[in-house]
Formats: structure tokens, C-alpha cells, sequence
């Protein structure tokens, strides 16, 4: 029955014959058995390329031999032209070894004219076939280019952070010179040290945020059903020969993380290991708690009974770039564990030549820790959980330089370049947990503005930035009931970090 399955549509049928006679009778023999088509024919290599350049088929029915022109021929027309359009021979004199013939050519079925009953079914099944085919590649495309996608802007963003870190000491250590030397010769060096600087981090600045427009919120990711959507999208690019086995121990299970990083990494995983069983096999992702030091954690393992790797091979795995395949990012790996990593979990792998490969991630169960800061630019400091700092500083790159390092411990940040800018956040976000101000600030000093703010409400602690031996703050504008610390520049990071964590906490 050739209508059995999703139903095909209105077909394109090429005939490639010589006979009209024989033309009609295929199309009769389509058209009879229920199938809805429309024909085109023709005899010979000039006509076949002229139809085939403005007109995809969606089956090519060829006779063997024509005047001047062949069956064969014409399939390998159709294969350079469109290689993925089924070809079905169809002759009348077709031997065991002529068909033998034109399967190895590339045919893809072969039919003894006036043999009507098998043709239709055999026309179905190829369409069908050729279709599943070209909505895997479609779909095997679409998932590696969102995987080469994501691993650019994880690239991104891990390089942005480092060299955000790096830049640090170029935007500090300039005016630490400037303090200790006269020399206008160090002087000037001095300058031409922090606009490098200063370019350097507007640059990372700008990087960072094109990539954060891929950084997503986290939410509670529960297994089972992050599994049923893995499986659903990695069917479709599933060799016939890769049994896919998914199984989550516990239909509860969940993991704290954001839902579209965690899939991508499985998919990385998955698509390694199909691509490490070019000779087929089972692909299990399996899913479990497991007991660990301090409770228990989640273990989602990916195996596969592929190529393996050696331990050269295993050594390298996560670098960016390495990568053993002809079309390889050597990204995927990496991203997986970074992502990993970000929810404060870690990945490990076995592996063993000709057996097969498990990589197992191993995460936090959602009660048990909380997902640690994404940037973790200092983890040695006391990190913050998203309290709101207002930063005033008149001084451009002295506020993103402070803002940038504060985010990056996990404060939410706002910043305001002088004390009318300030007061409108004020306005319209409300009040911080701690305001950081800088003593030079314009359009309203920093005493003035701390009095504003308590007038508006504000009893939280202030950190005030201070010119050494400067005693400008020390003017008695301080209001009495905002406790102050102050901190003389030049900035000293771990220092704002430690005053900011102080304040903070002894409120
Ligand atoms: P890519 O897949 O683009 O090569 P990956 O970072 O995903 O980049 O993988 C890096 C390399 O690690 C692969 O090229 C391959 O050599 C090896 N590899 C990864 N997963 C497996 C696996 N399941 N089995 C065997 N080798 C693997
Ligand atoms: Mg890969």
C-alpha cells in the first residue's frame, strides 16, 4: 500500500524514457494506485540537465537503455545535480546482474516494467526515505551550528573575564605611579600605561556584552523531561545502526541550571558519542543520584560503546580547539565544562580503546548547594548574593572599573557619574544595601549626598573613596546616622571587596 504512512503530497515524477508508451503506462501506474503526481519526460542528456537546472524532482523513474542515452548516465546526471533524489530503474529487461549493477551505481530500487503492482509502493517508499534523510541532515546541521554558536560566545566570555583580570593591575598601577614619582618622563609612561589600559577594558567591555546577550537565567531543571527533549531532538539525527537508551532513575529528580546550557551540553555529549560509533551501538544517558561527601549529588552519565580514546587523547579533551575530526570545532567539550563548572559541578571521563567512552557529570543536588557565581572572577573573597551597590565616581573608568569588579562578585551594580545622577537612580530604583562614593564627585558633594539619602530614608553603611591625606570628607557633612568607612585611593581591589563584604555584613 503506497498511501500507508504520513501522506506525501502532490509528487514530481522525472520519467527518464524513450517510449511514450511505456511513459503512460508508469504514470497509470502511479496515478491508480492513489497517488497524486505530476510528470515531466525526458530522452536524452541535454533535456535532463535544461529540466533538472529549473526543476527539482521528487523521483526519478529511468528506463536502461534509450537511443543515445542510458539509465546509467542519467543517474549520474541526477547525483551531481541533486544527490539526494531518489532513482528508481525501471526496464524491461533487467537481469540479476544489471540490477546488481544499478544498486552499486547509486540506484536506489529496481523494477521489471508491467509489474505494476510493486511500482507505487516502491516510489513511496523511496520518497519517504529520501525525506527522512533530508530532514536529519537539516536538523543535524541546525544542532551543530548552535553548538558552534554557543561555544564562541562561552569562548567569548571566558576570555573577556580573564582579560578583564588581566587589565586590572594597567588601570591601578598608573596612578600608584603617578603618586610616587615627579619625573615627567615616568609621568607620561604612566599615561600612555593606563590609556592602554583604558582601551583594553572598553574593548573587553564590549565584548562582554555581546556575549552576555547569551547568558540565561537559571531555573529547576527536572531530568526527566530535559531527557524526553534530548531524545526527541538526537532521534532525528540517529544513525539506524545507535540504539539510544535514556533512563532517570527518579521521575523527581531535578537540577538547578539554565535549561537550554544543560541540553546543549547532553547534545555535545550524545553527538560525540554517535560520532565515536561509526559501526553502531548503544548510547545510554542515565540519569541518578549517588552518595557523596556531605550528602548526595546528581550523576548524568553519557556512554557509548564507540572508538574510546587513548590517554594522549583523553589528556587534551577539553581544550579549546583540539579536536581528532576532519570538520571538528574542538569546541564542545569545552563548553560542556564550563557550563558544568558554572553550576558548581564537574565533569569526568573513562574511556578505554575500542570499548566505548562515559563521560559523568556530577552536579549539586538543588537543596544542597546553590549554583557558585558565574564569573568567579577572586573566589578567594567573600562573593555577594546580588545586594544592590549604588557607585558614584565622576572618574569614567575608576566606575566601570569598580562596577565590572563588583558584578563580578555578584553585587547587582548601579553606577552614577555625579551626585545628580545618583540621586535619580535613587528615584527610580530605590535604595541600595550600600552606597560606594567617591569624595570629588560634582553636582552635589559626597557628604551632601549621603544627607540626601538619608533624608530620603537611607540607614544602610557608606564607603567613601578618599584622596590620601586629603581631608576633604573629614568636614563634619557626614550625616550621624550612616555609618562611614572610608578608603583612600588609589584603589586597592581586594580591599573595596573586604570593605563592601564589611559593610555589608555588620549591618
Ligand atoms: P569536536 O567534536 O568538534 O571534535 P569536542 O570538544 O566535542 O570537539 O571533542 C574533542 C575531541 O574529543 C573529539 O574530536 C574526539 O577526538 C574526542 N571525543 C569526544 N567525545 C568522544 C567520545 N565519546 N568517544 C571518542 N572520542 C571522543
Ligand atoms: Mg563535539
Amino acid at each position: 500500500m503506497p498511501n500507508k504512512g504520513t501522506p506525501l503530497g502532490p509528487l514530481r515524477i522525472l520519467l527518464v524514457e524513450d517510449s511514450a508508451e511505456d511513459a503512460e503506462l508508469l504514470c497509470d501506474q502511479v496515478l491508480d494506485a492513489g497517488l497524486e503526481a505530476g510528470f515531466e519526460r525526458v530522452d536524452n542528456e541535454e533535456a535532463m540537465r535544461a529540466l533538472l537546472a529549473r526543476w527539482t524532482p521528487d523521483i526519478v523513474l529511468s528506463d536502461l537503455s534509450m537511443p543515445g542515452f542510458s539509465g546509467y548516465q542519467a543517474l549520474r546526471i541526477l547525483r551531481e545535480l541533486h544527490p539526494l533524489v531518489p532513482f528508481i530503474f525501471v526496464s524491461g529487461t533487467m537481469g540479476e546482474e544489471t540490477a546488481v549493477q544499478a544498486l552499486h551505481e547509486g540506484a536506489n530500487d529496481y523494477i521489471i516494467k508491467h509489474q505494476p503492482a510493486r511500482l507505487p509502493s516502491a516510489v513511496a517508499r523511496a520518497i519517504r526515505e529520501a525525506r527522512r534523510e533530508m530532514e536529519r541532515l537539516r536538523v543535524e546541521d541546525e544542532l551543530m551550528r548552535a553548538q558552534r554558536l554557543e561555544s564562541l560566545a562561552l569562548l567569548a566570555a571566558g576570555l573577556s573575564h580573564d582579560l578583564r583580570n588581566i587589565l586590572q593591575p594597567l588601570l591601578i598601577v598608573p596612578d600608584l605611579i603617578r603618586d610616587r614619582s615627579e619625573d615627567p618622563k615616568v609621568v607620561r609612561l604612566a599615561d600612555v600605561i593606563a590609556e592602554c589600559g583604558r582601551r583594553g577594558h572598553e574593548m573587553v567591555e564590549s565584548m562582554l556584552s555581546f556575549v552576555r546577550g547569551s547568558r540565561l537565567p537559571s531555573e529547576r531543571i527536572v531530568l526527566h523531561r530535559l531527557f524526553q527533549a534530548v531524545g526527541m531532538l538526537l532521534k532525528s539525527s540517529l544513525p539506524g545502526n545507535v540504539d539510544l537508551h535514556l533512563e532517570v532513575r527518579d521521575d523527581r529528580l531535578a537540577v538547578e541550571g539554565n535549561y537550554t546550557e544543560l541540553q546543549q551540553v547532553l547534545l555535545n555529549l550524545a553527538l560525540n558519542a554517535i560520532q565515536a560509533m561509526p559501526e553502531g551501538g548503544c548510547l545510554t544517558l542515565l540519569a541518578e543520584r549517588e552518595p557523596a561527601t556531605g550528602g548526595e549529588r546528581l550523576r548524568i552519565s553519557v556512554q557509548d560503546q564507540g572508538t574510546g580514546m587513548d590517554e594522549a587523547t583523553v589528556a587534551r579533551l577539553f581544550s579549546p580547539f583540539f579536536t581528532t575530526k576532519a570538520n571538528g570545532t574542538g569546541l564542545g567539550l569545552m563548553s560542556c565544562k564550563r557550563i558544568v563548572e558554572s553550576l558548581g559541578g564537574q565533569i569526568t571521563v573513562r574511556s578505554r580503546l575500542r570499548e566505548g567512552t562515559r563521560f559523568d557529570l556530577l552536579l549539586p543536588l538543588p537543596a544542597a548547594v546553590a549554583p557558585a557565581p558565574r564569573d568567579g572572577a577572586m573566589p578567594v573573597l567573600p562573593a555577594g548574593r546580588g545586594q544592590p551597590i549604588l557607585i558614584v565616581d565622576d572618574e569614567a573608568t575608576r566606575l566601570s572599573l569598580l562596577g565590572n569588579a563588583l558584578a563580578s562578585q555578584g553585587y547587582r551594580v548601579r553606577l552614577a557619574a555625579d551626585g545628580a545622577a545618583a540621586m535619580r537612580h535613587l528615584q527610580e530604583a530605590g535604595m541600595p544595601e550600600v552606597v560606594l562614593v567617591d569624595s570629588g564627585i560634582t553636582l552635589l558633594s559626597a557628604g551632601q549626598l549621603l544627607s540626601e539619602m538619608q533624608a530620603m530614608g537611607y540607614g544602610g553603611p557608606a564607603i567613601v573613596l578618599e584622596e590620601k591625606d586629603n581631608e576633604a570628607f573629614a568636614d563634619g557633612l557626614a550625616p550621624s546616622g550612616i555609618s562611614v568607612h572610608v578608603l583612600p585611593r588609589p584603589l586597592e581591589m581586594q580591599r573595596v571587596f573586604r570593605a563592601v563584604a564589611d559593610a555589608l555584613g555588620s549591618h
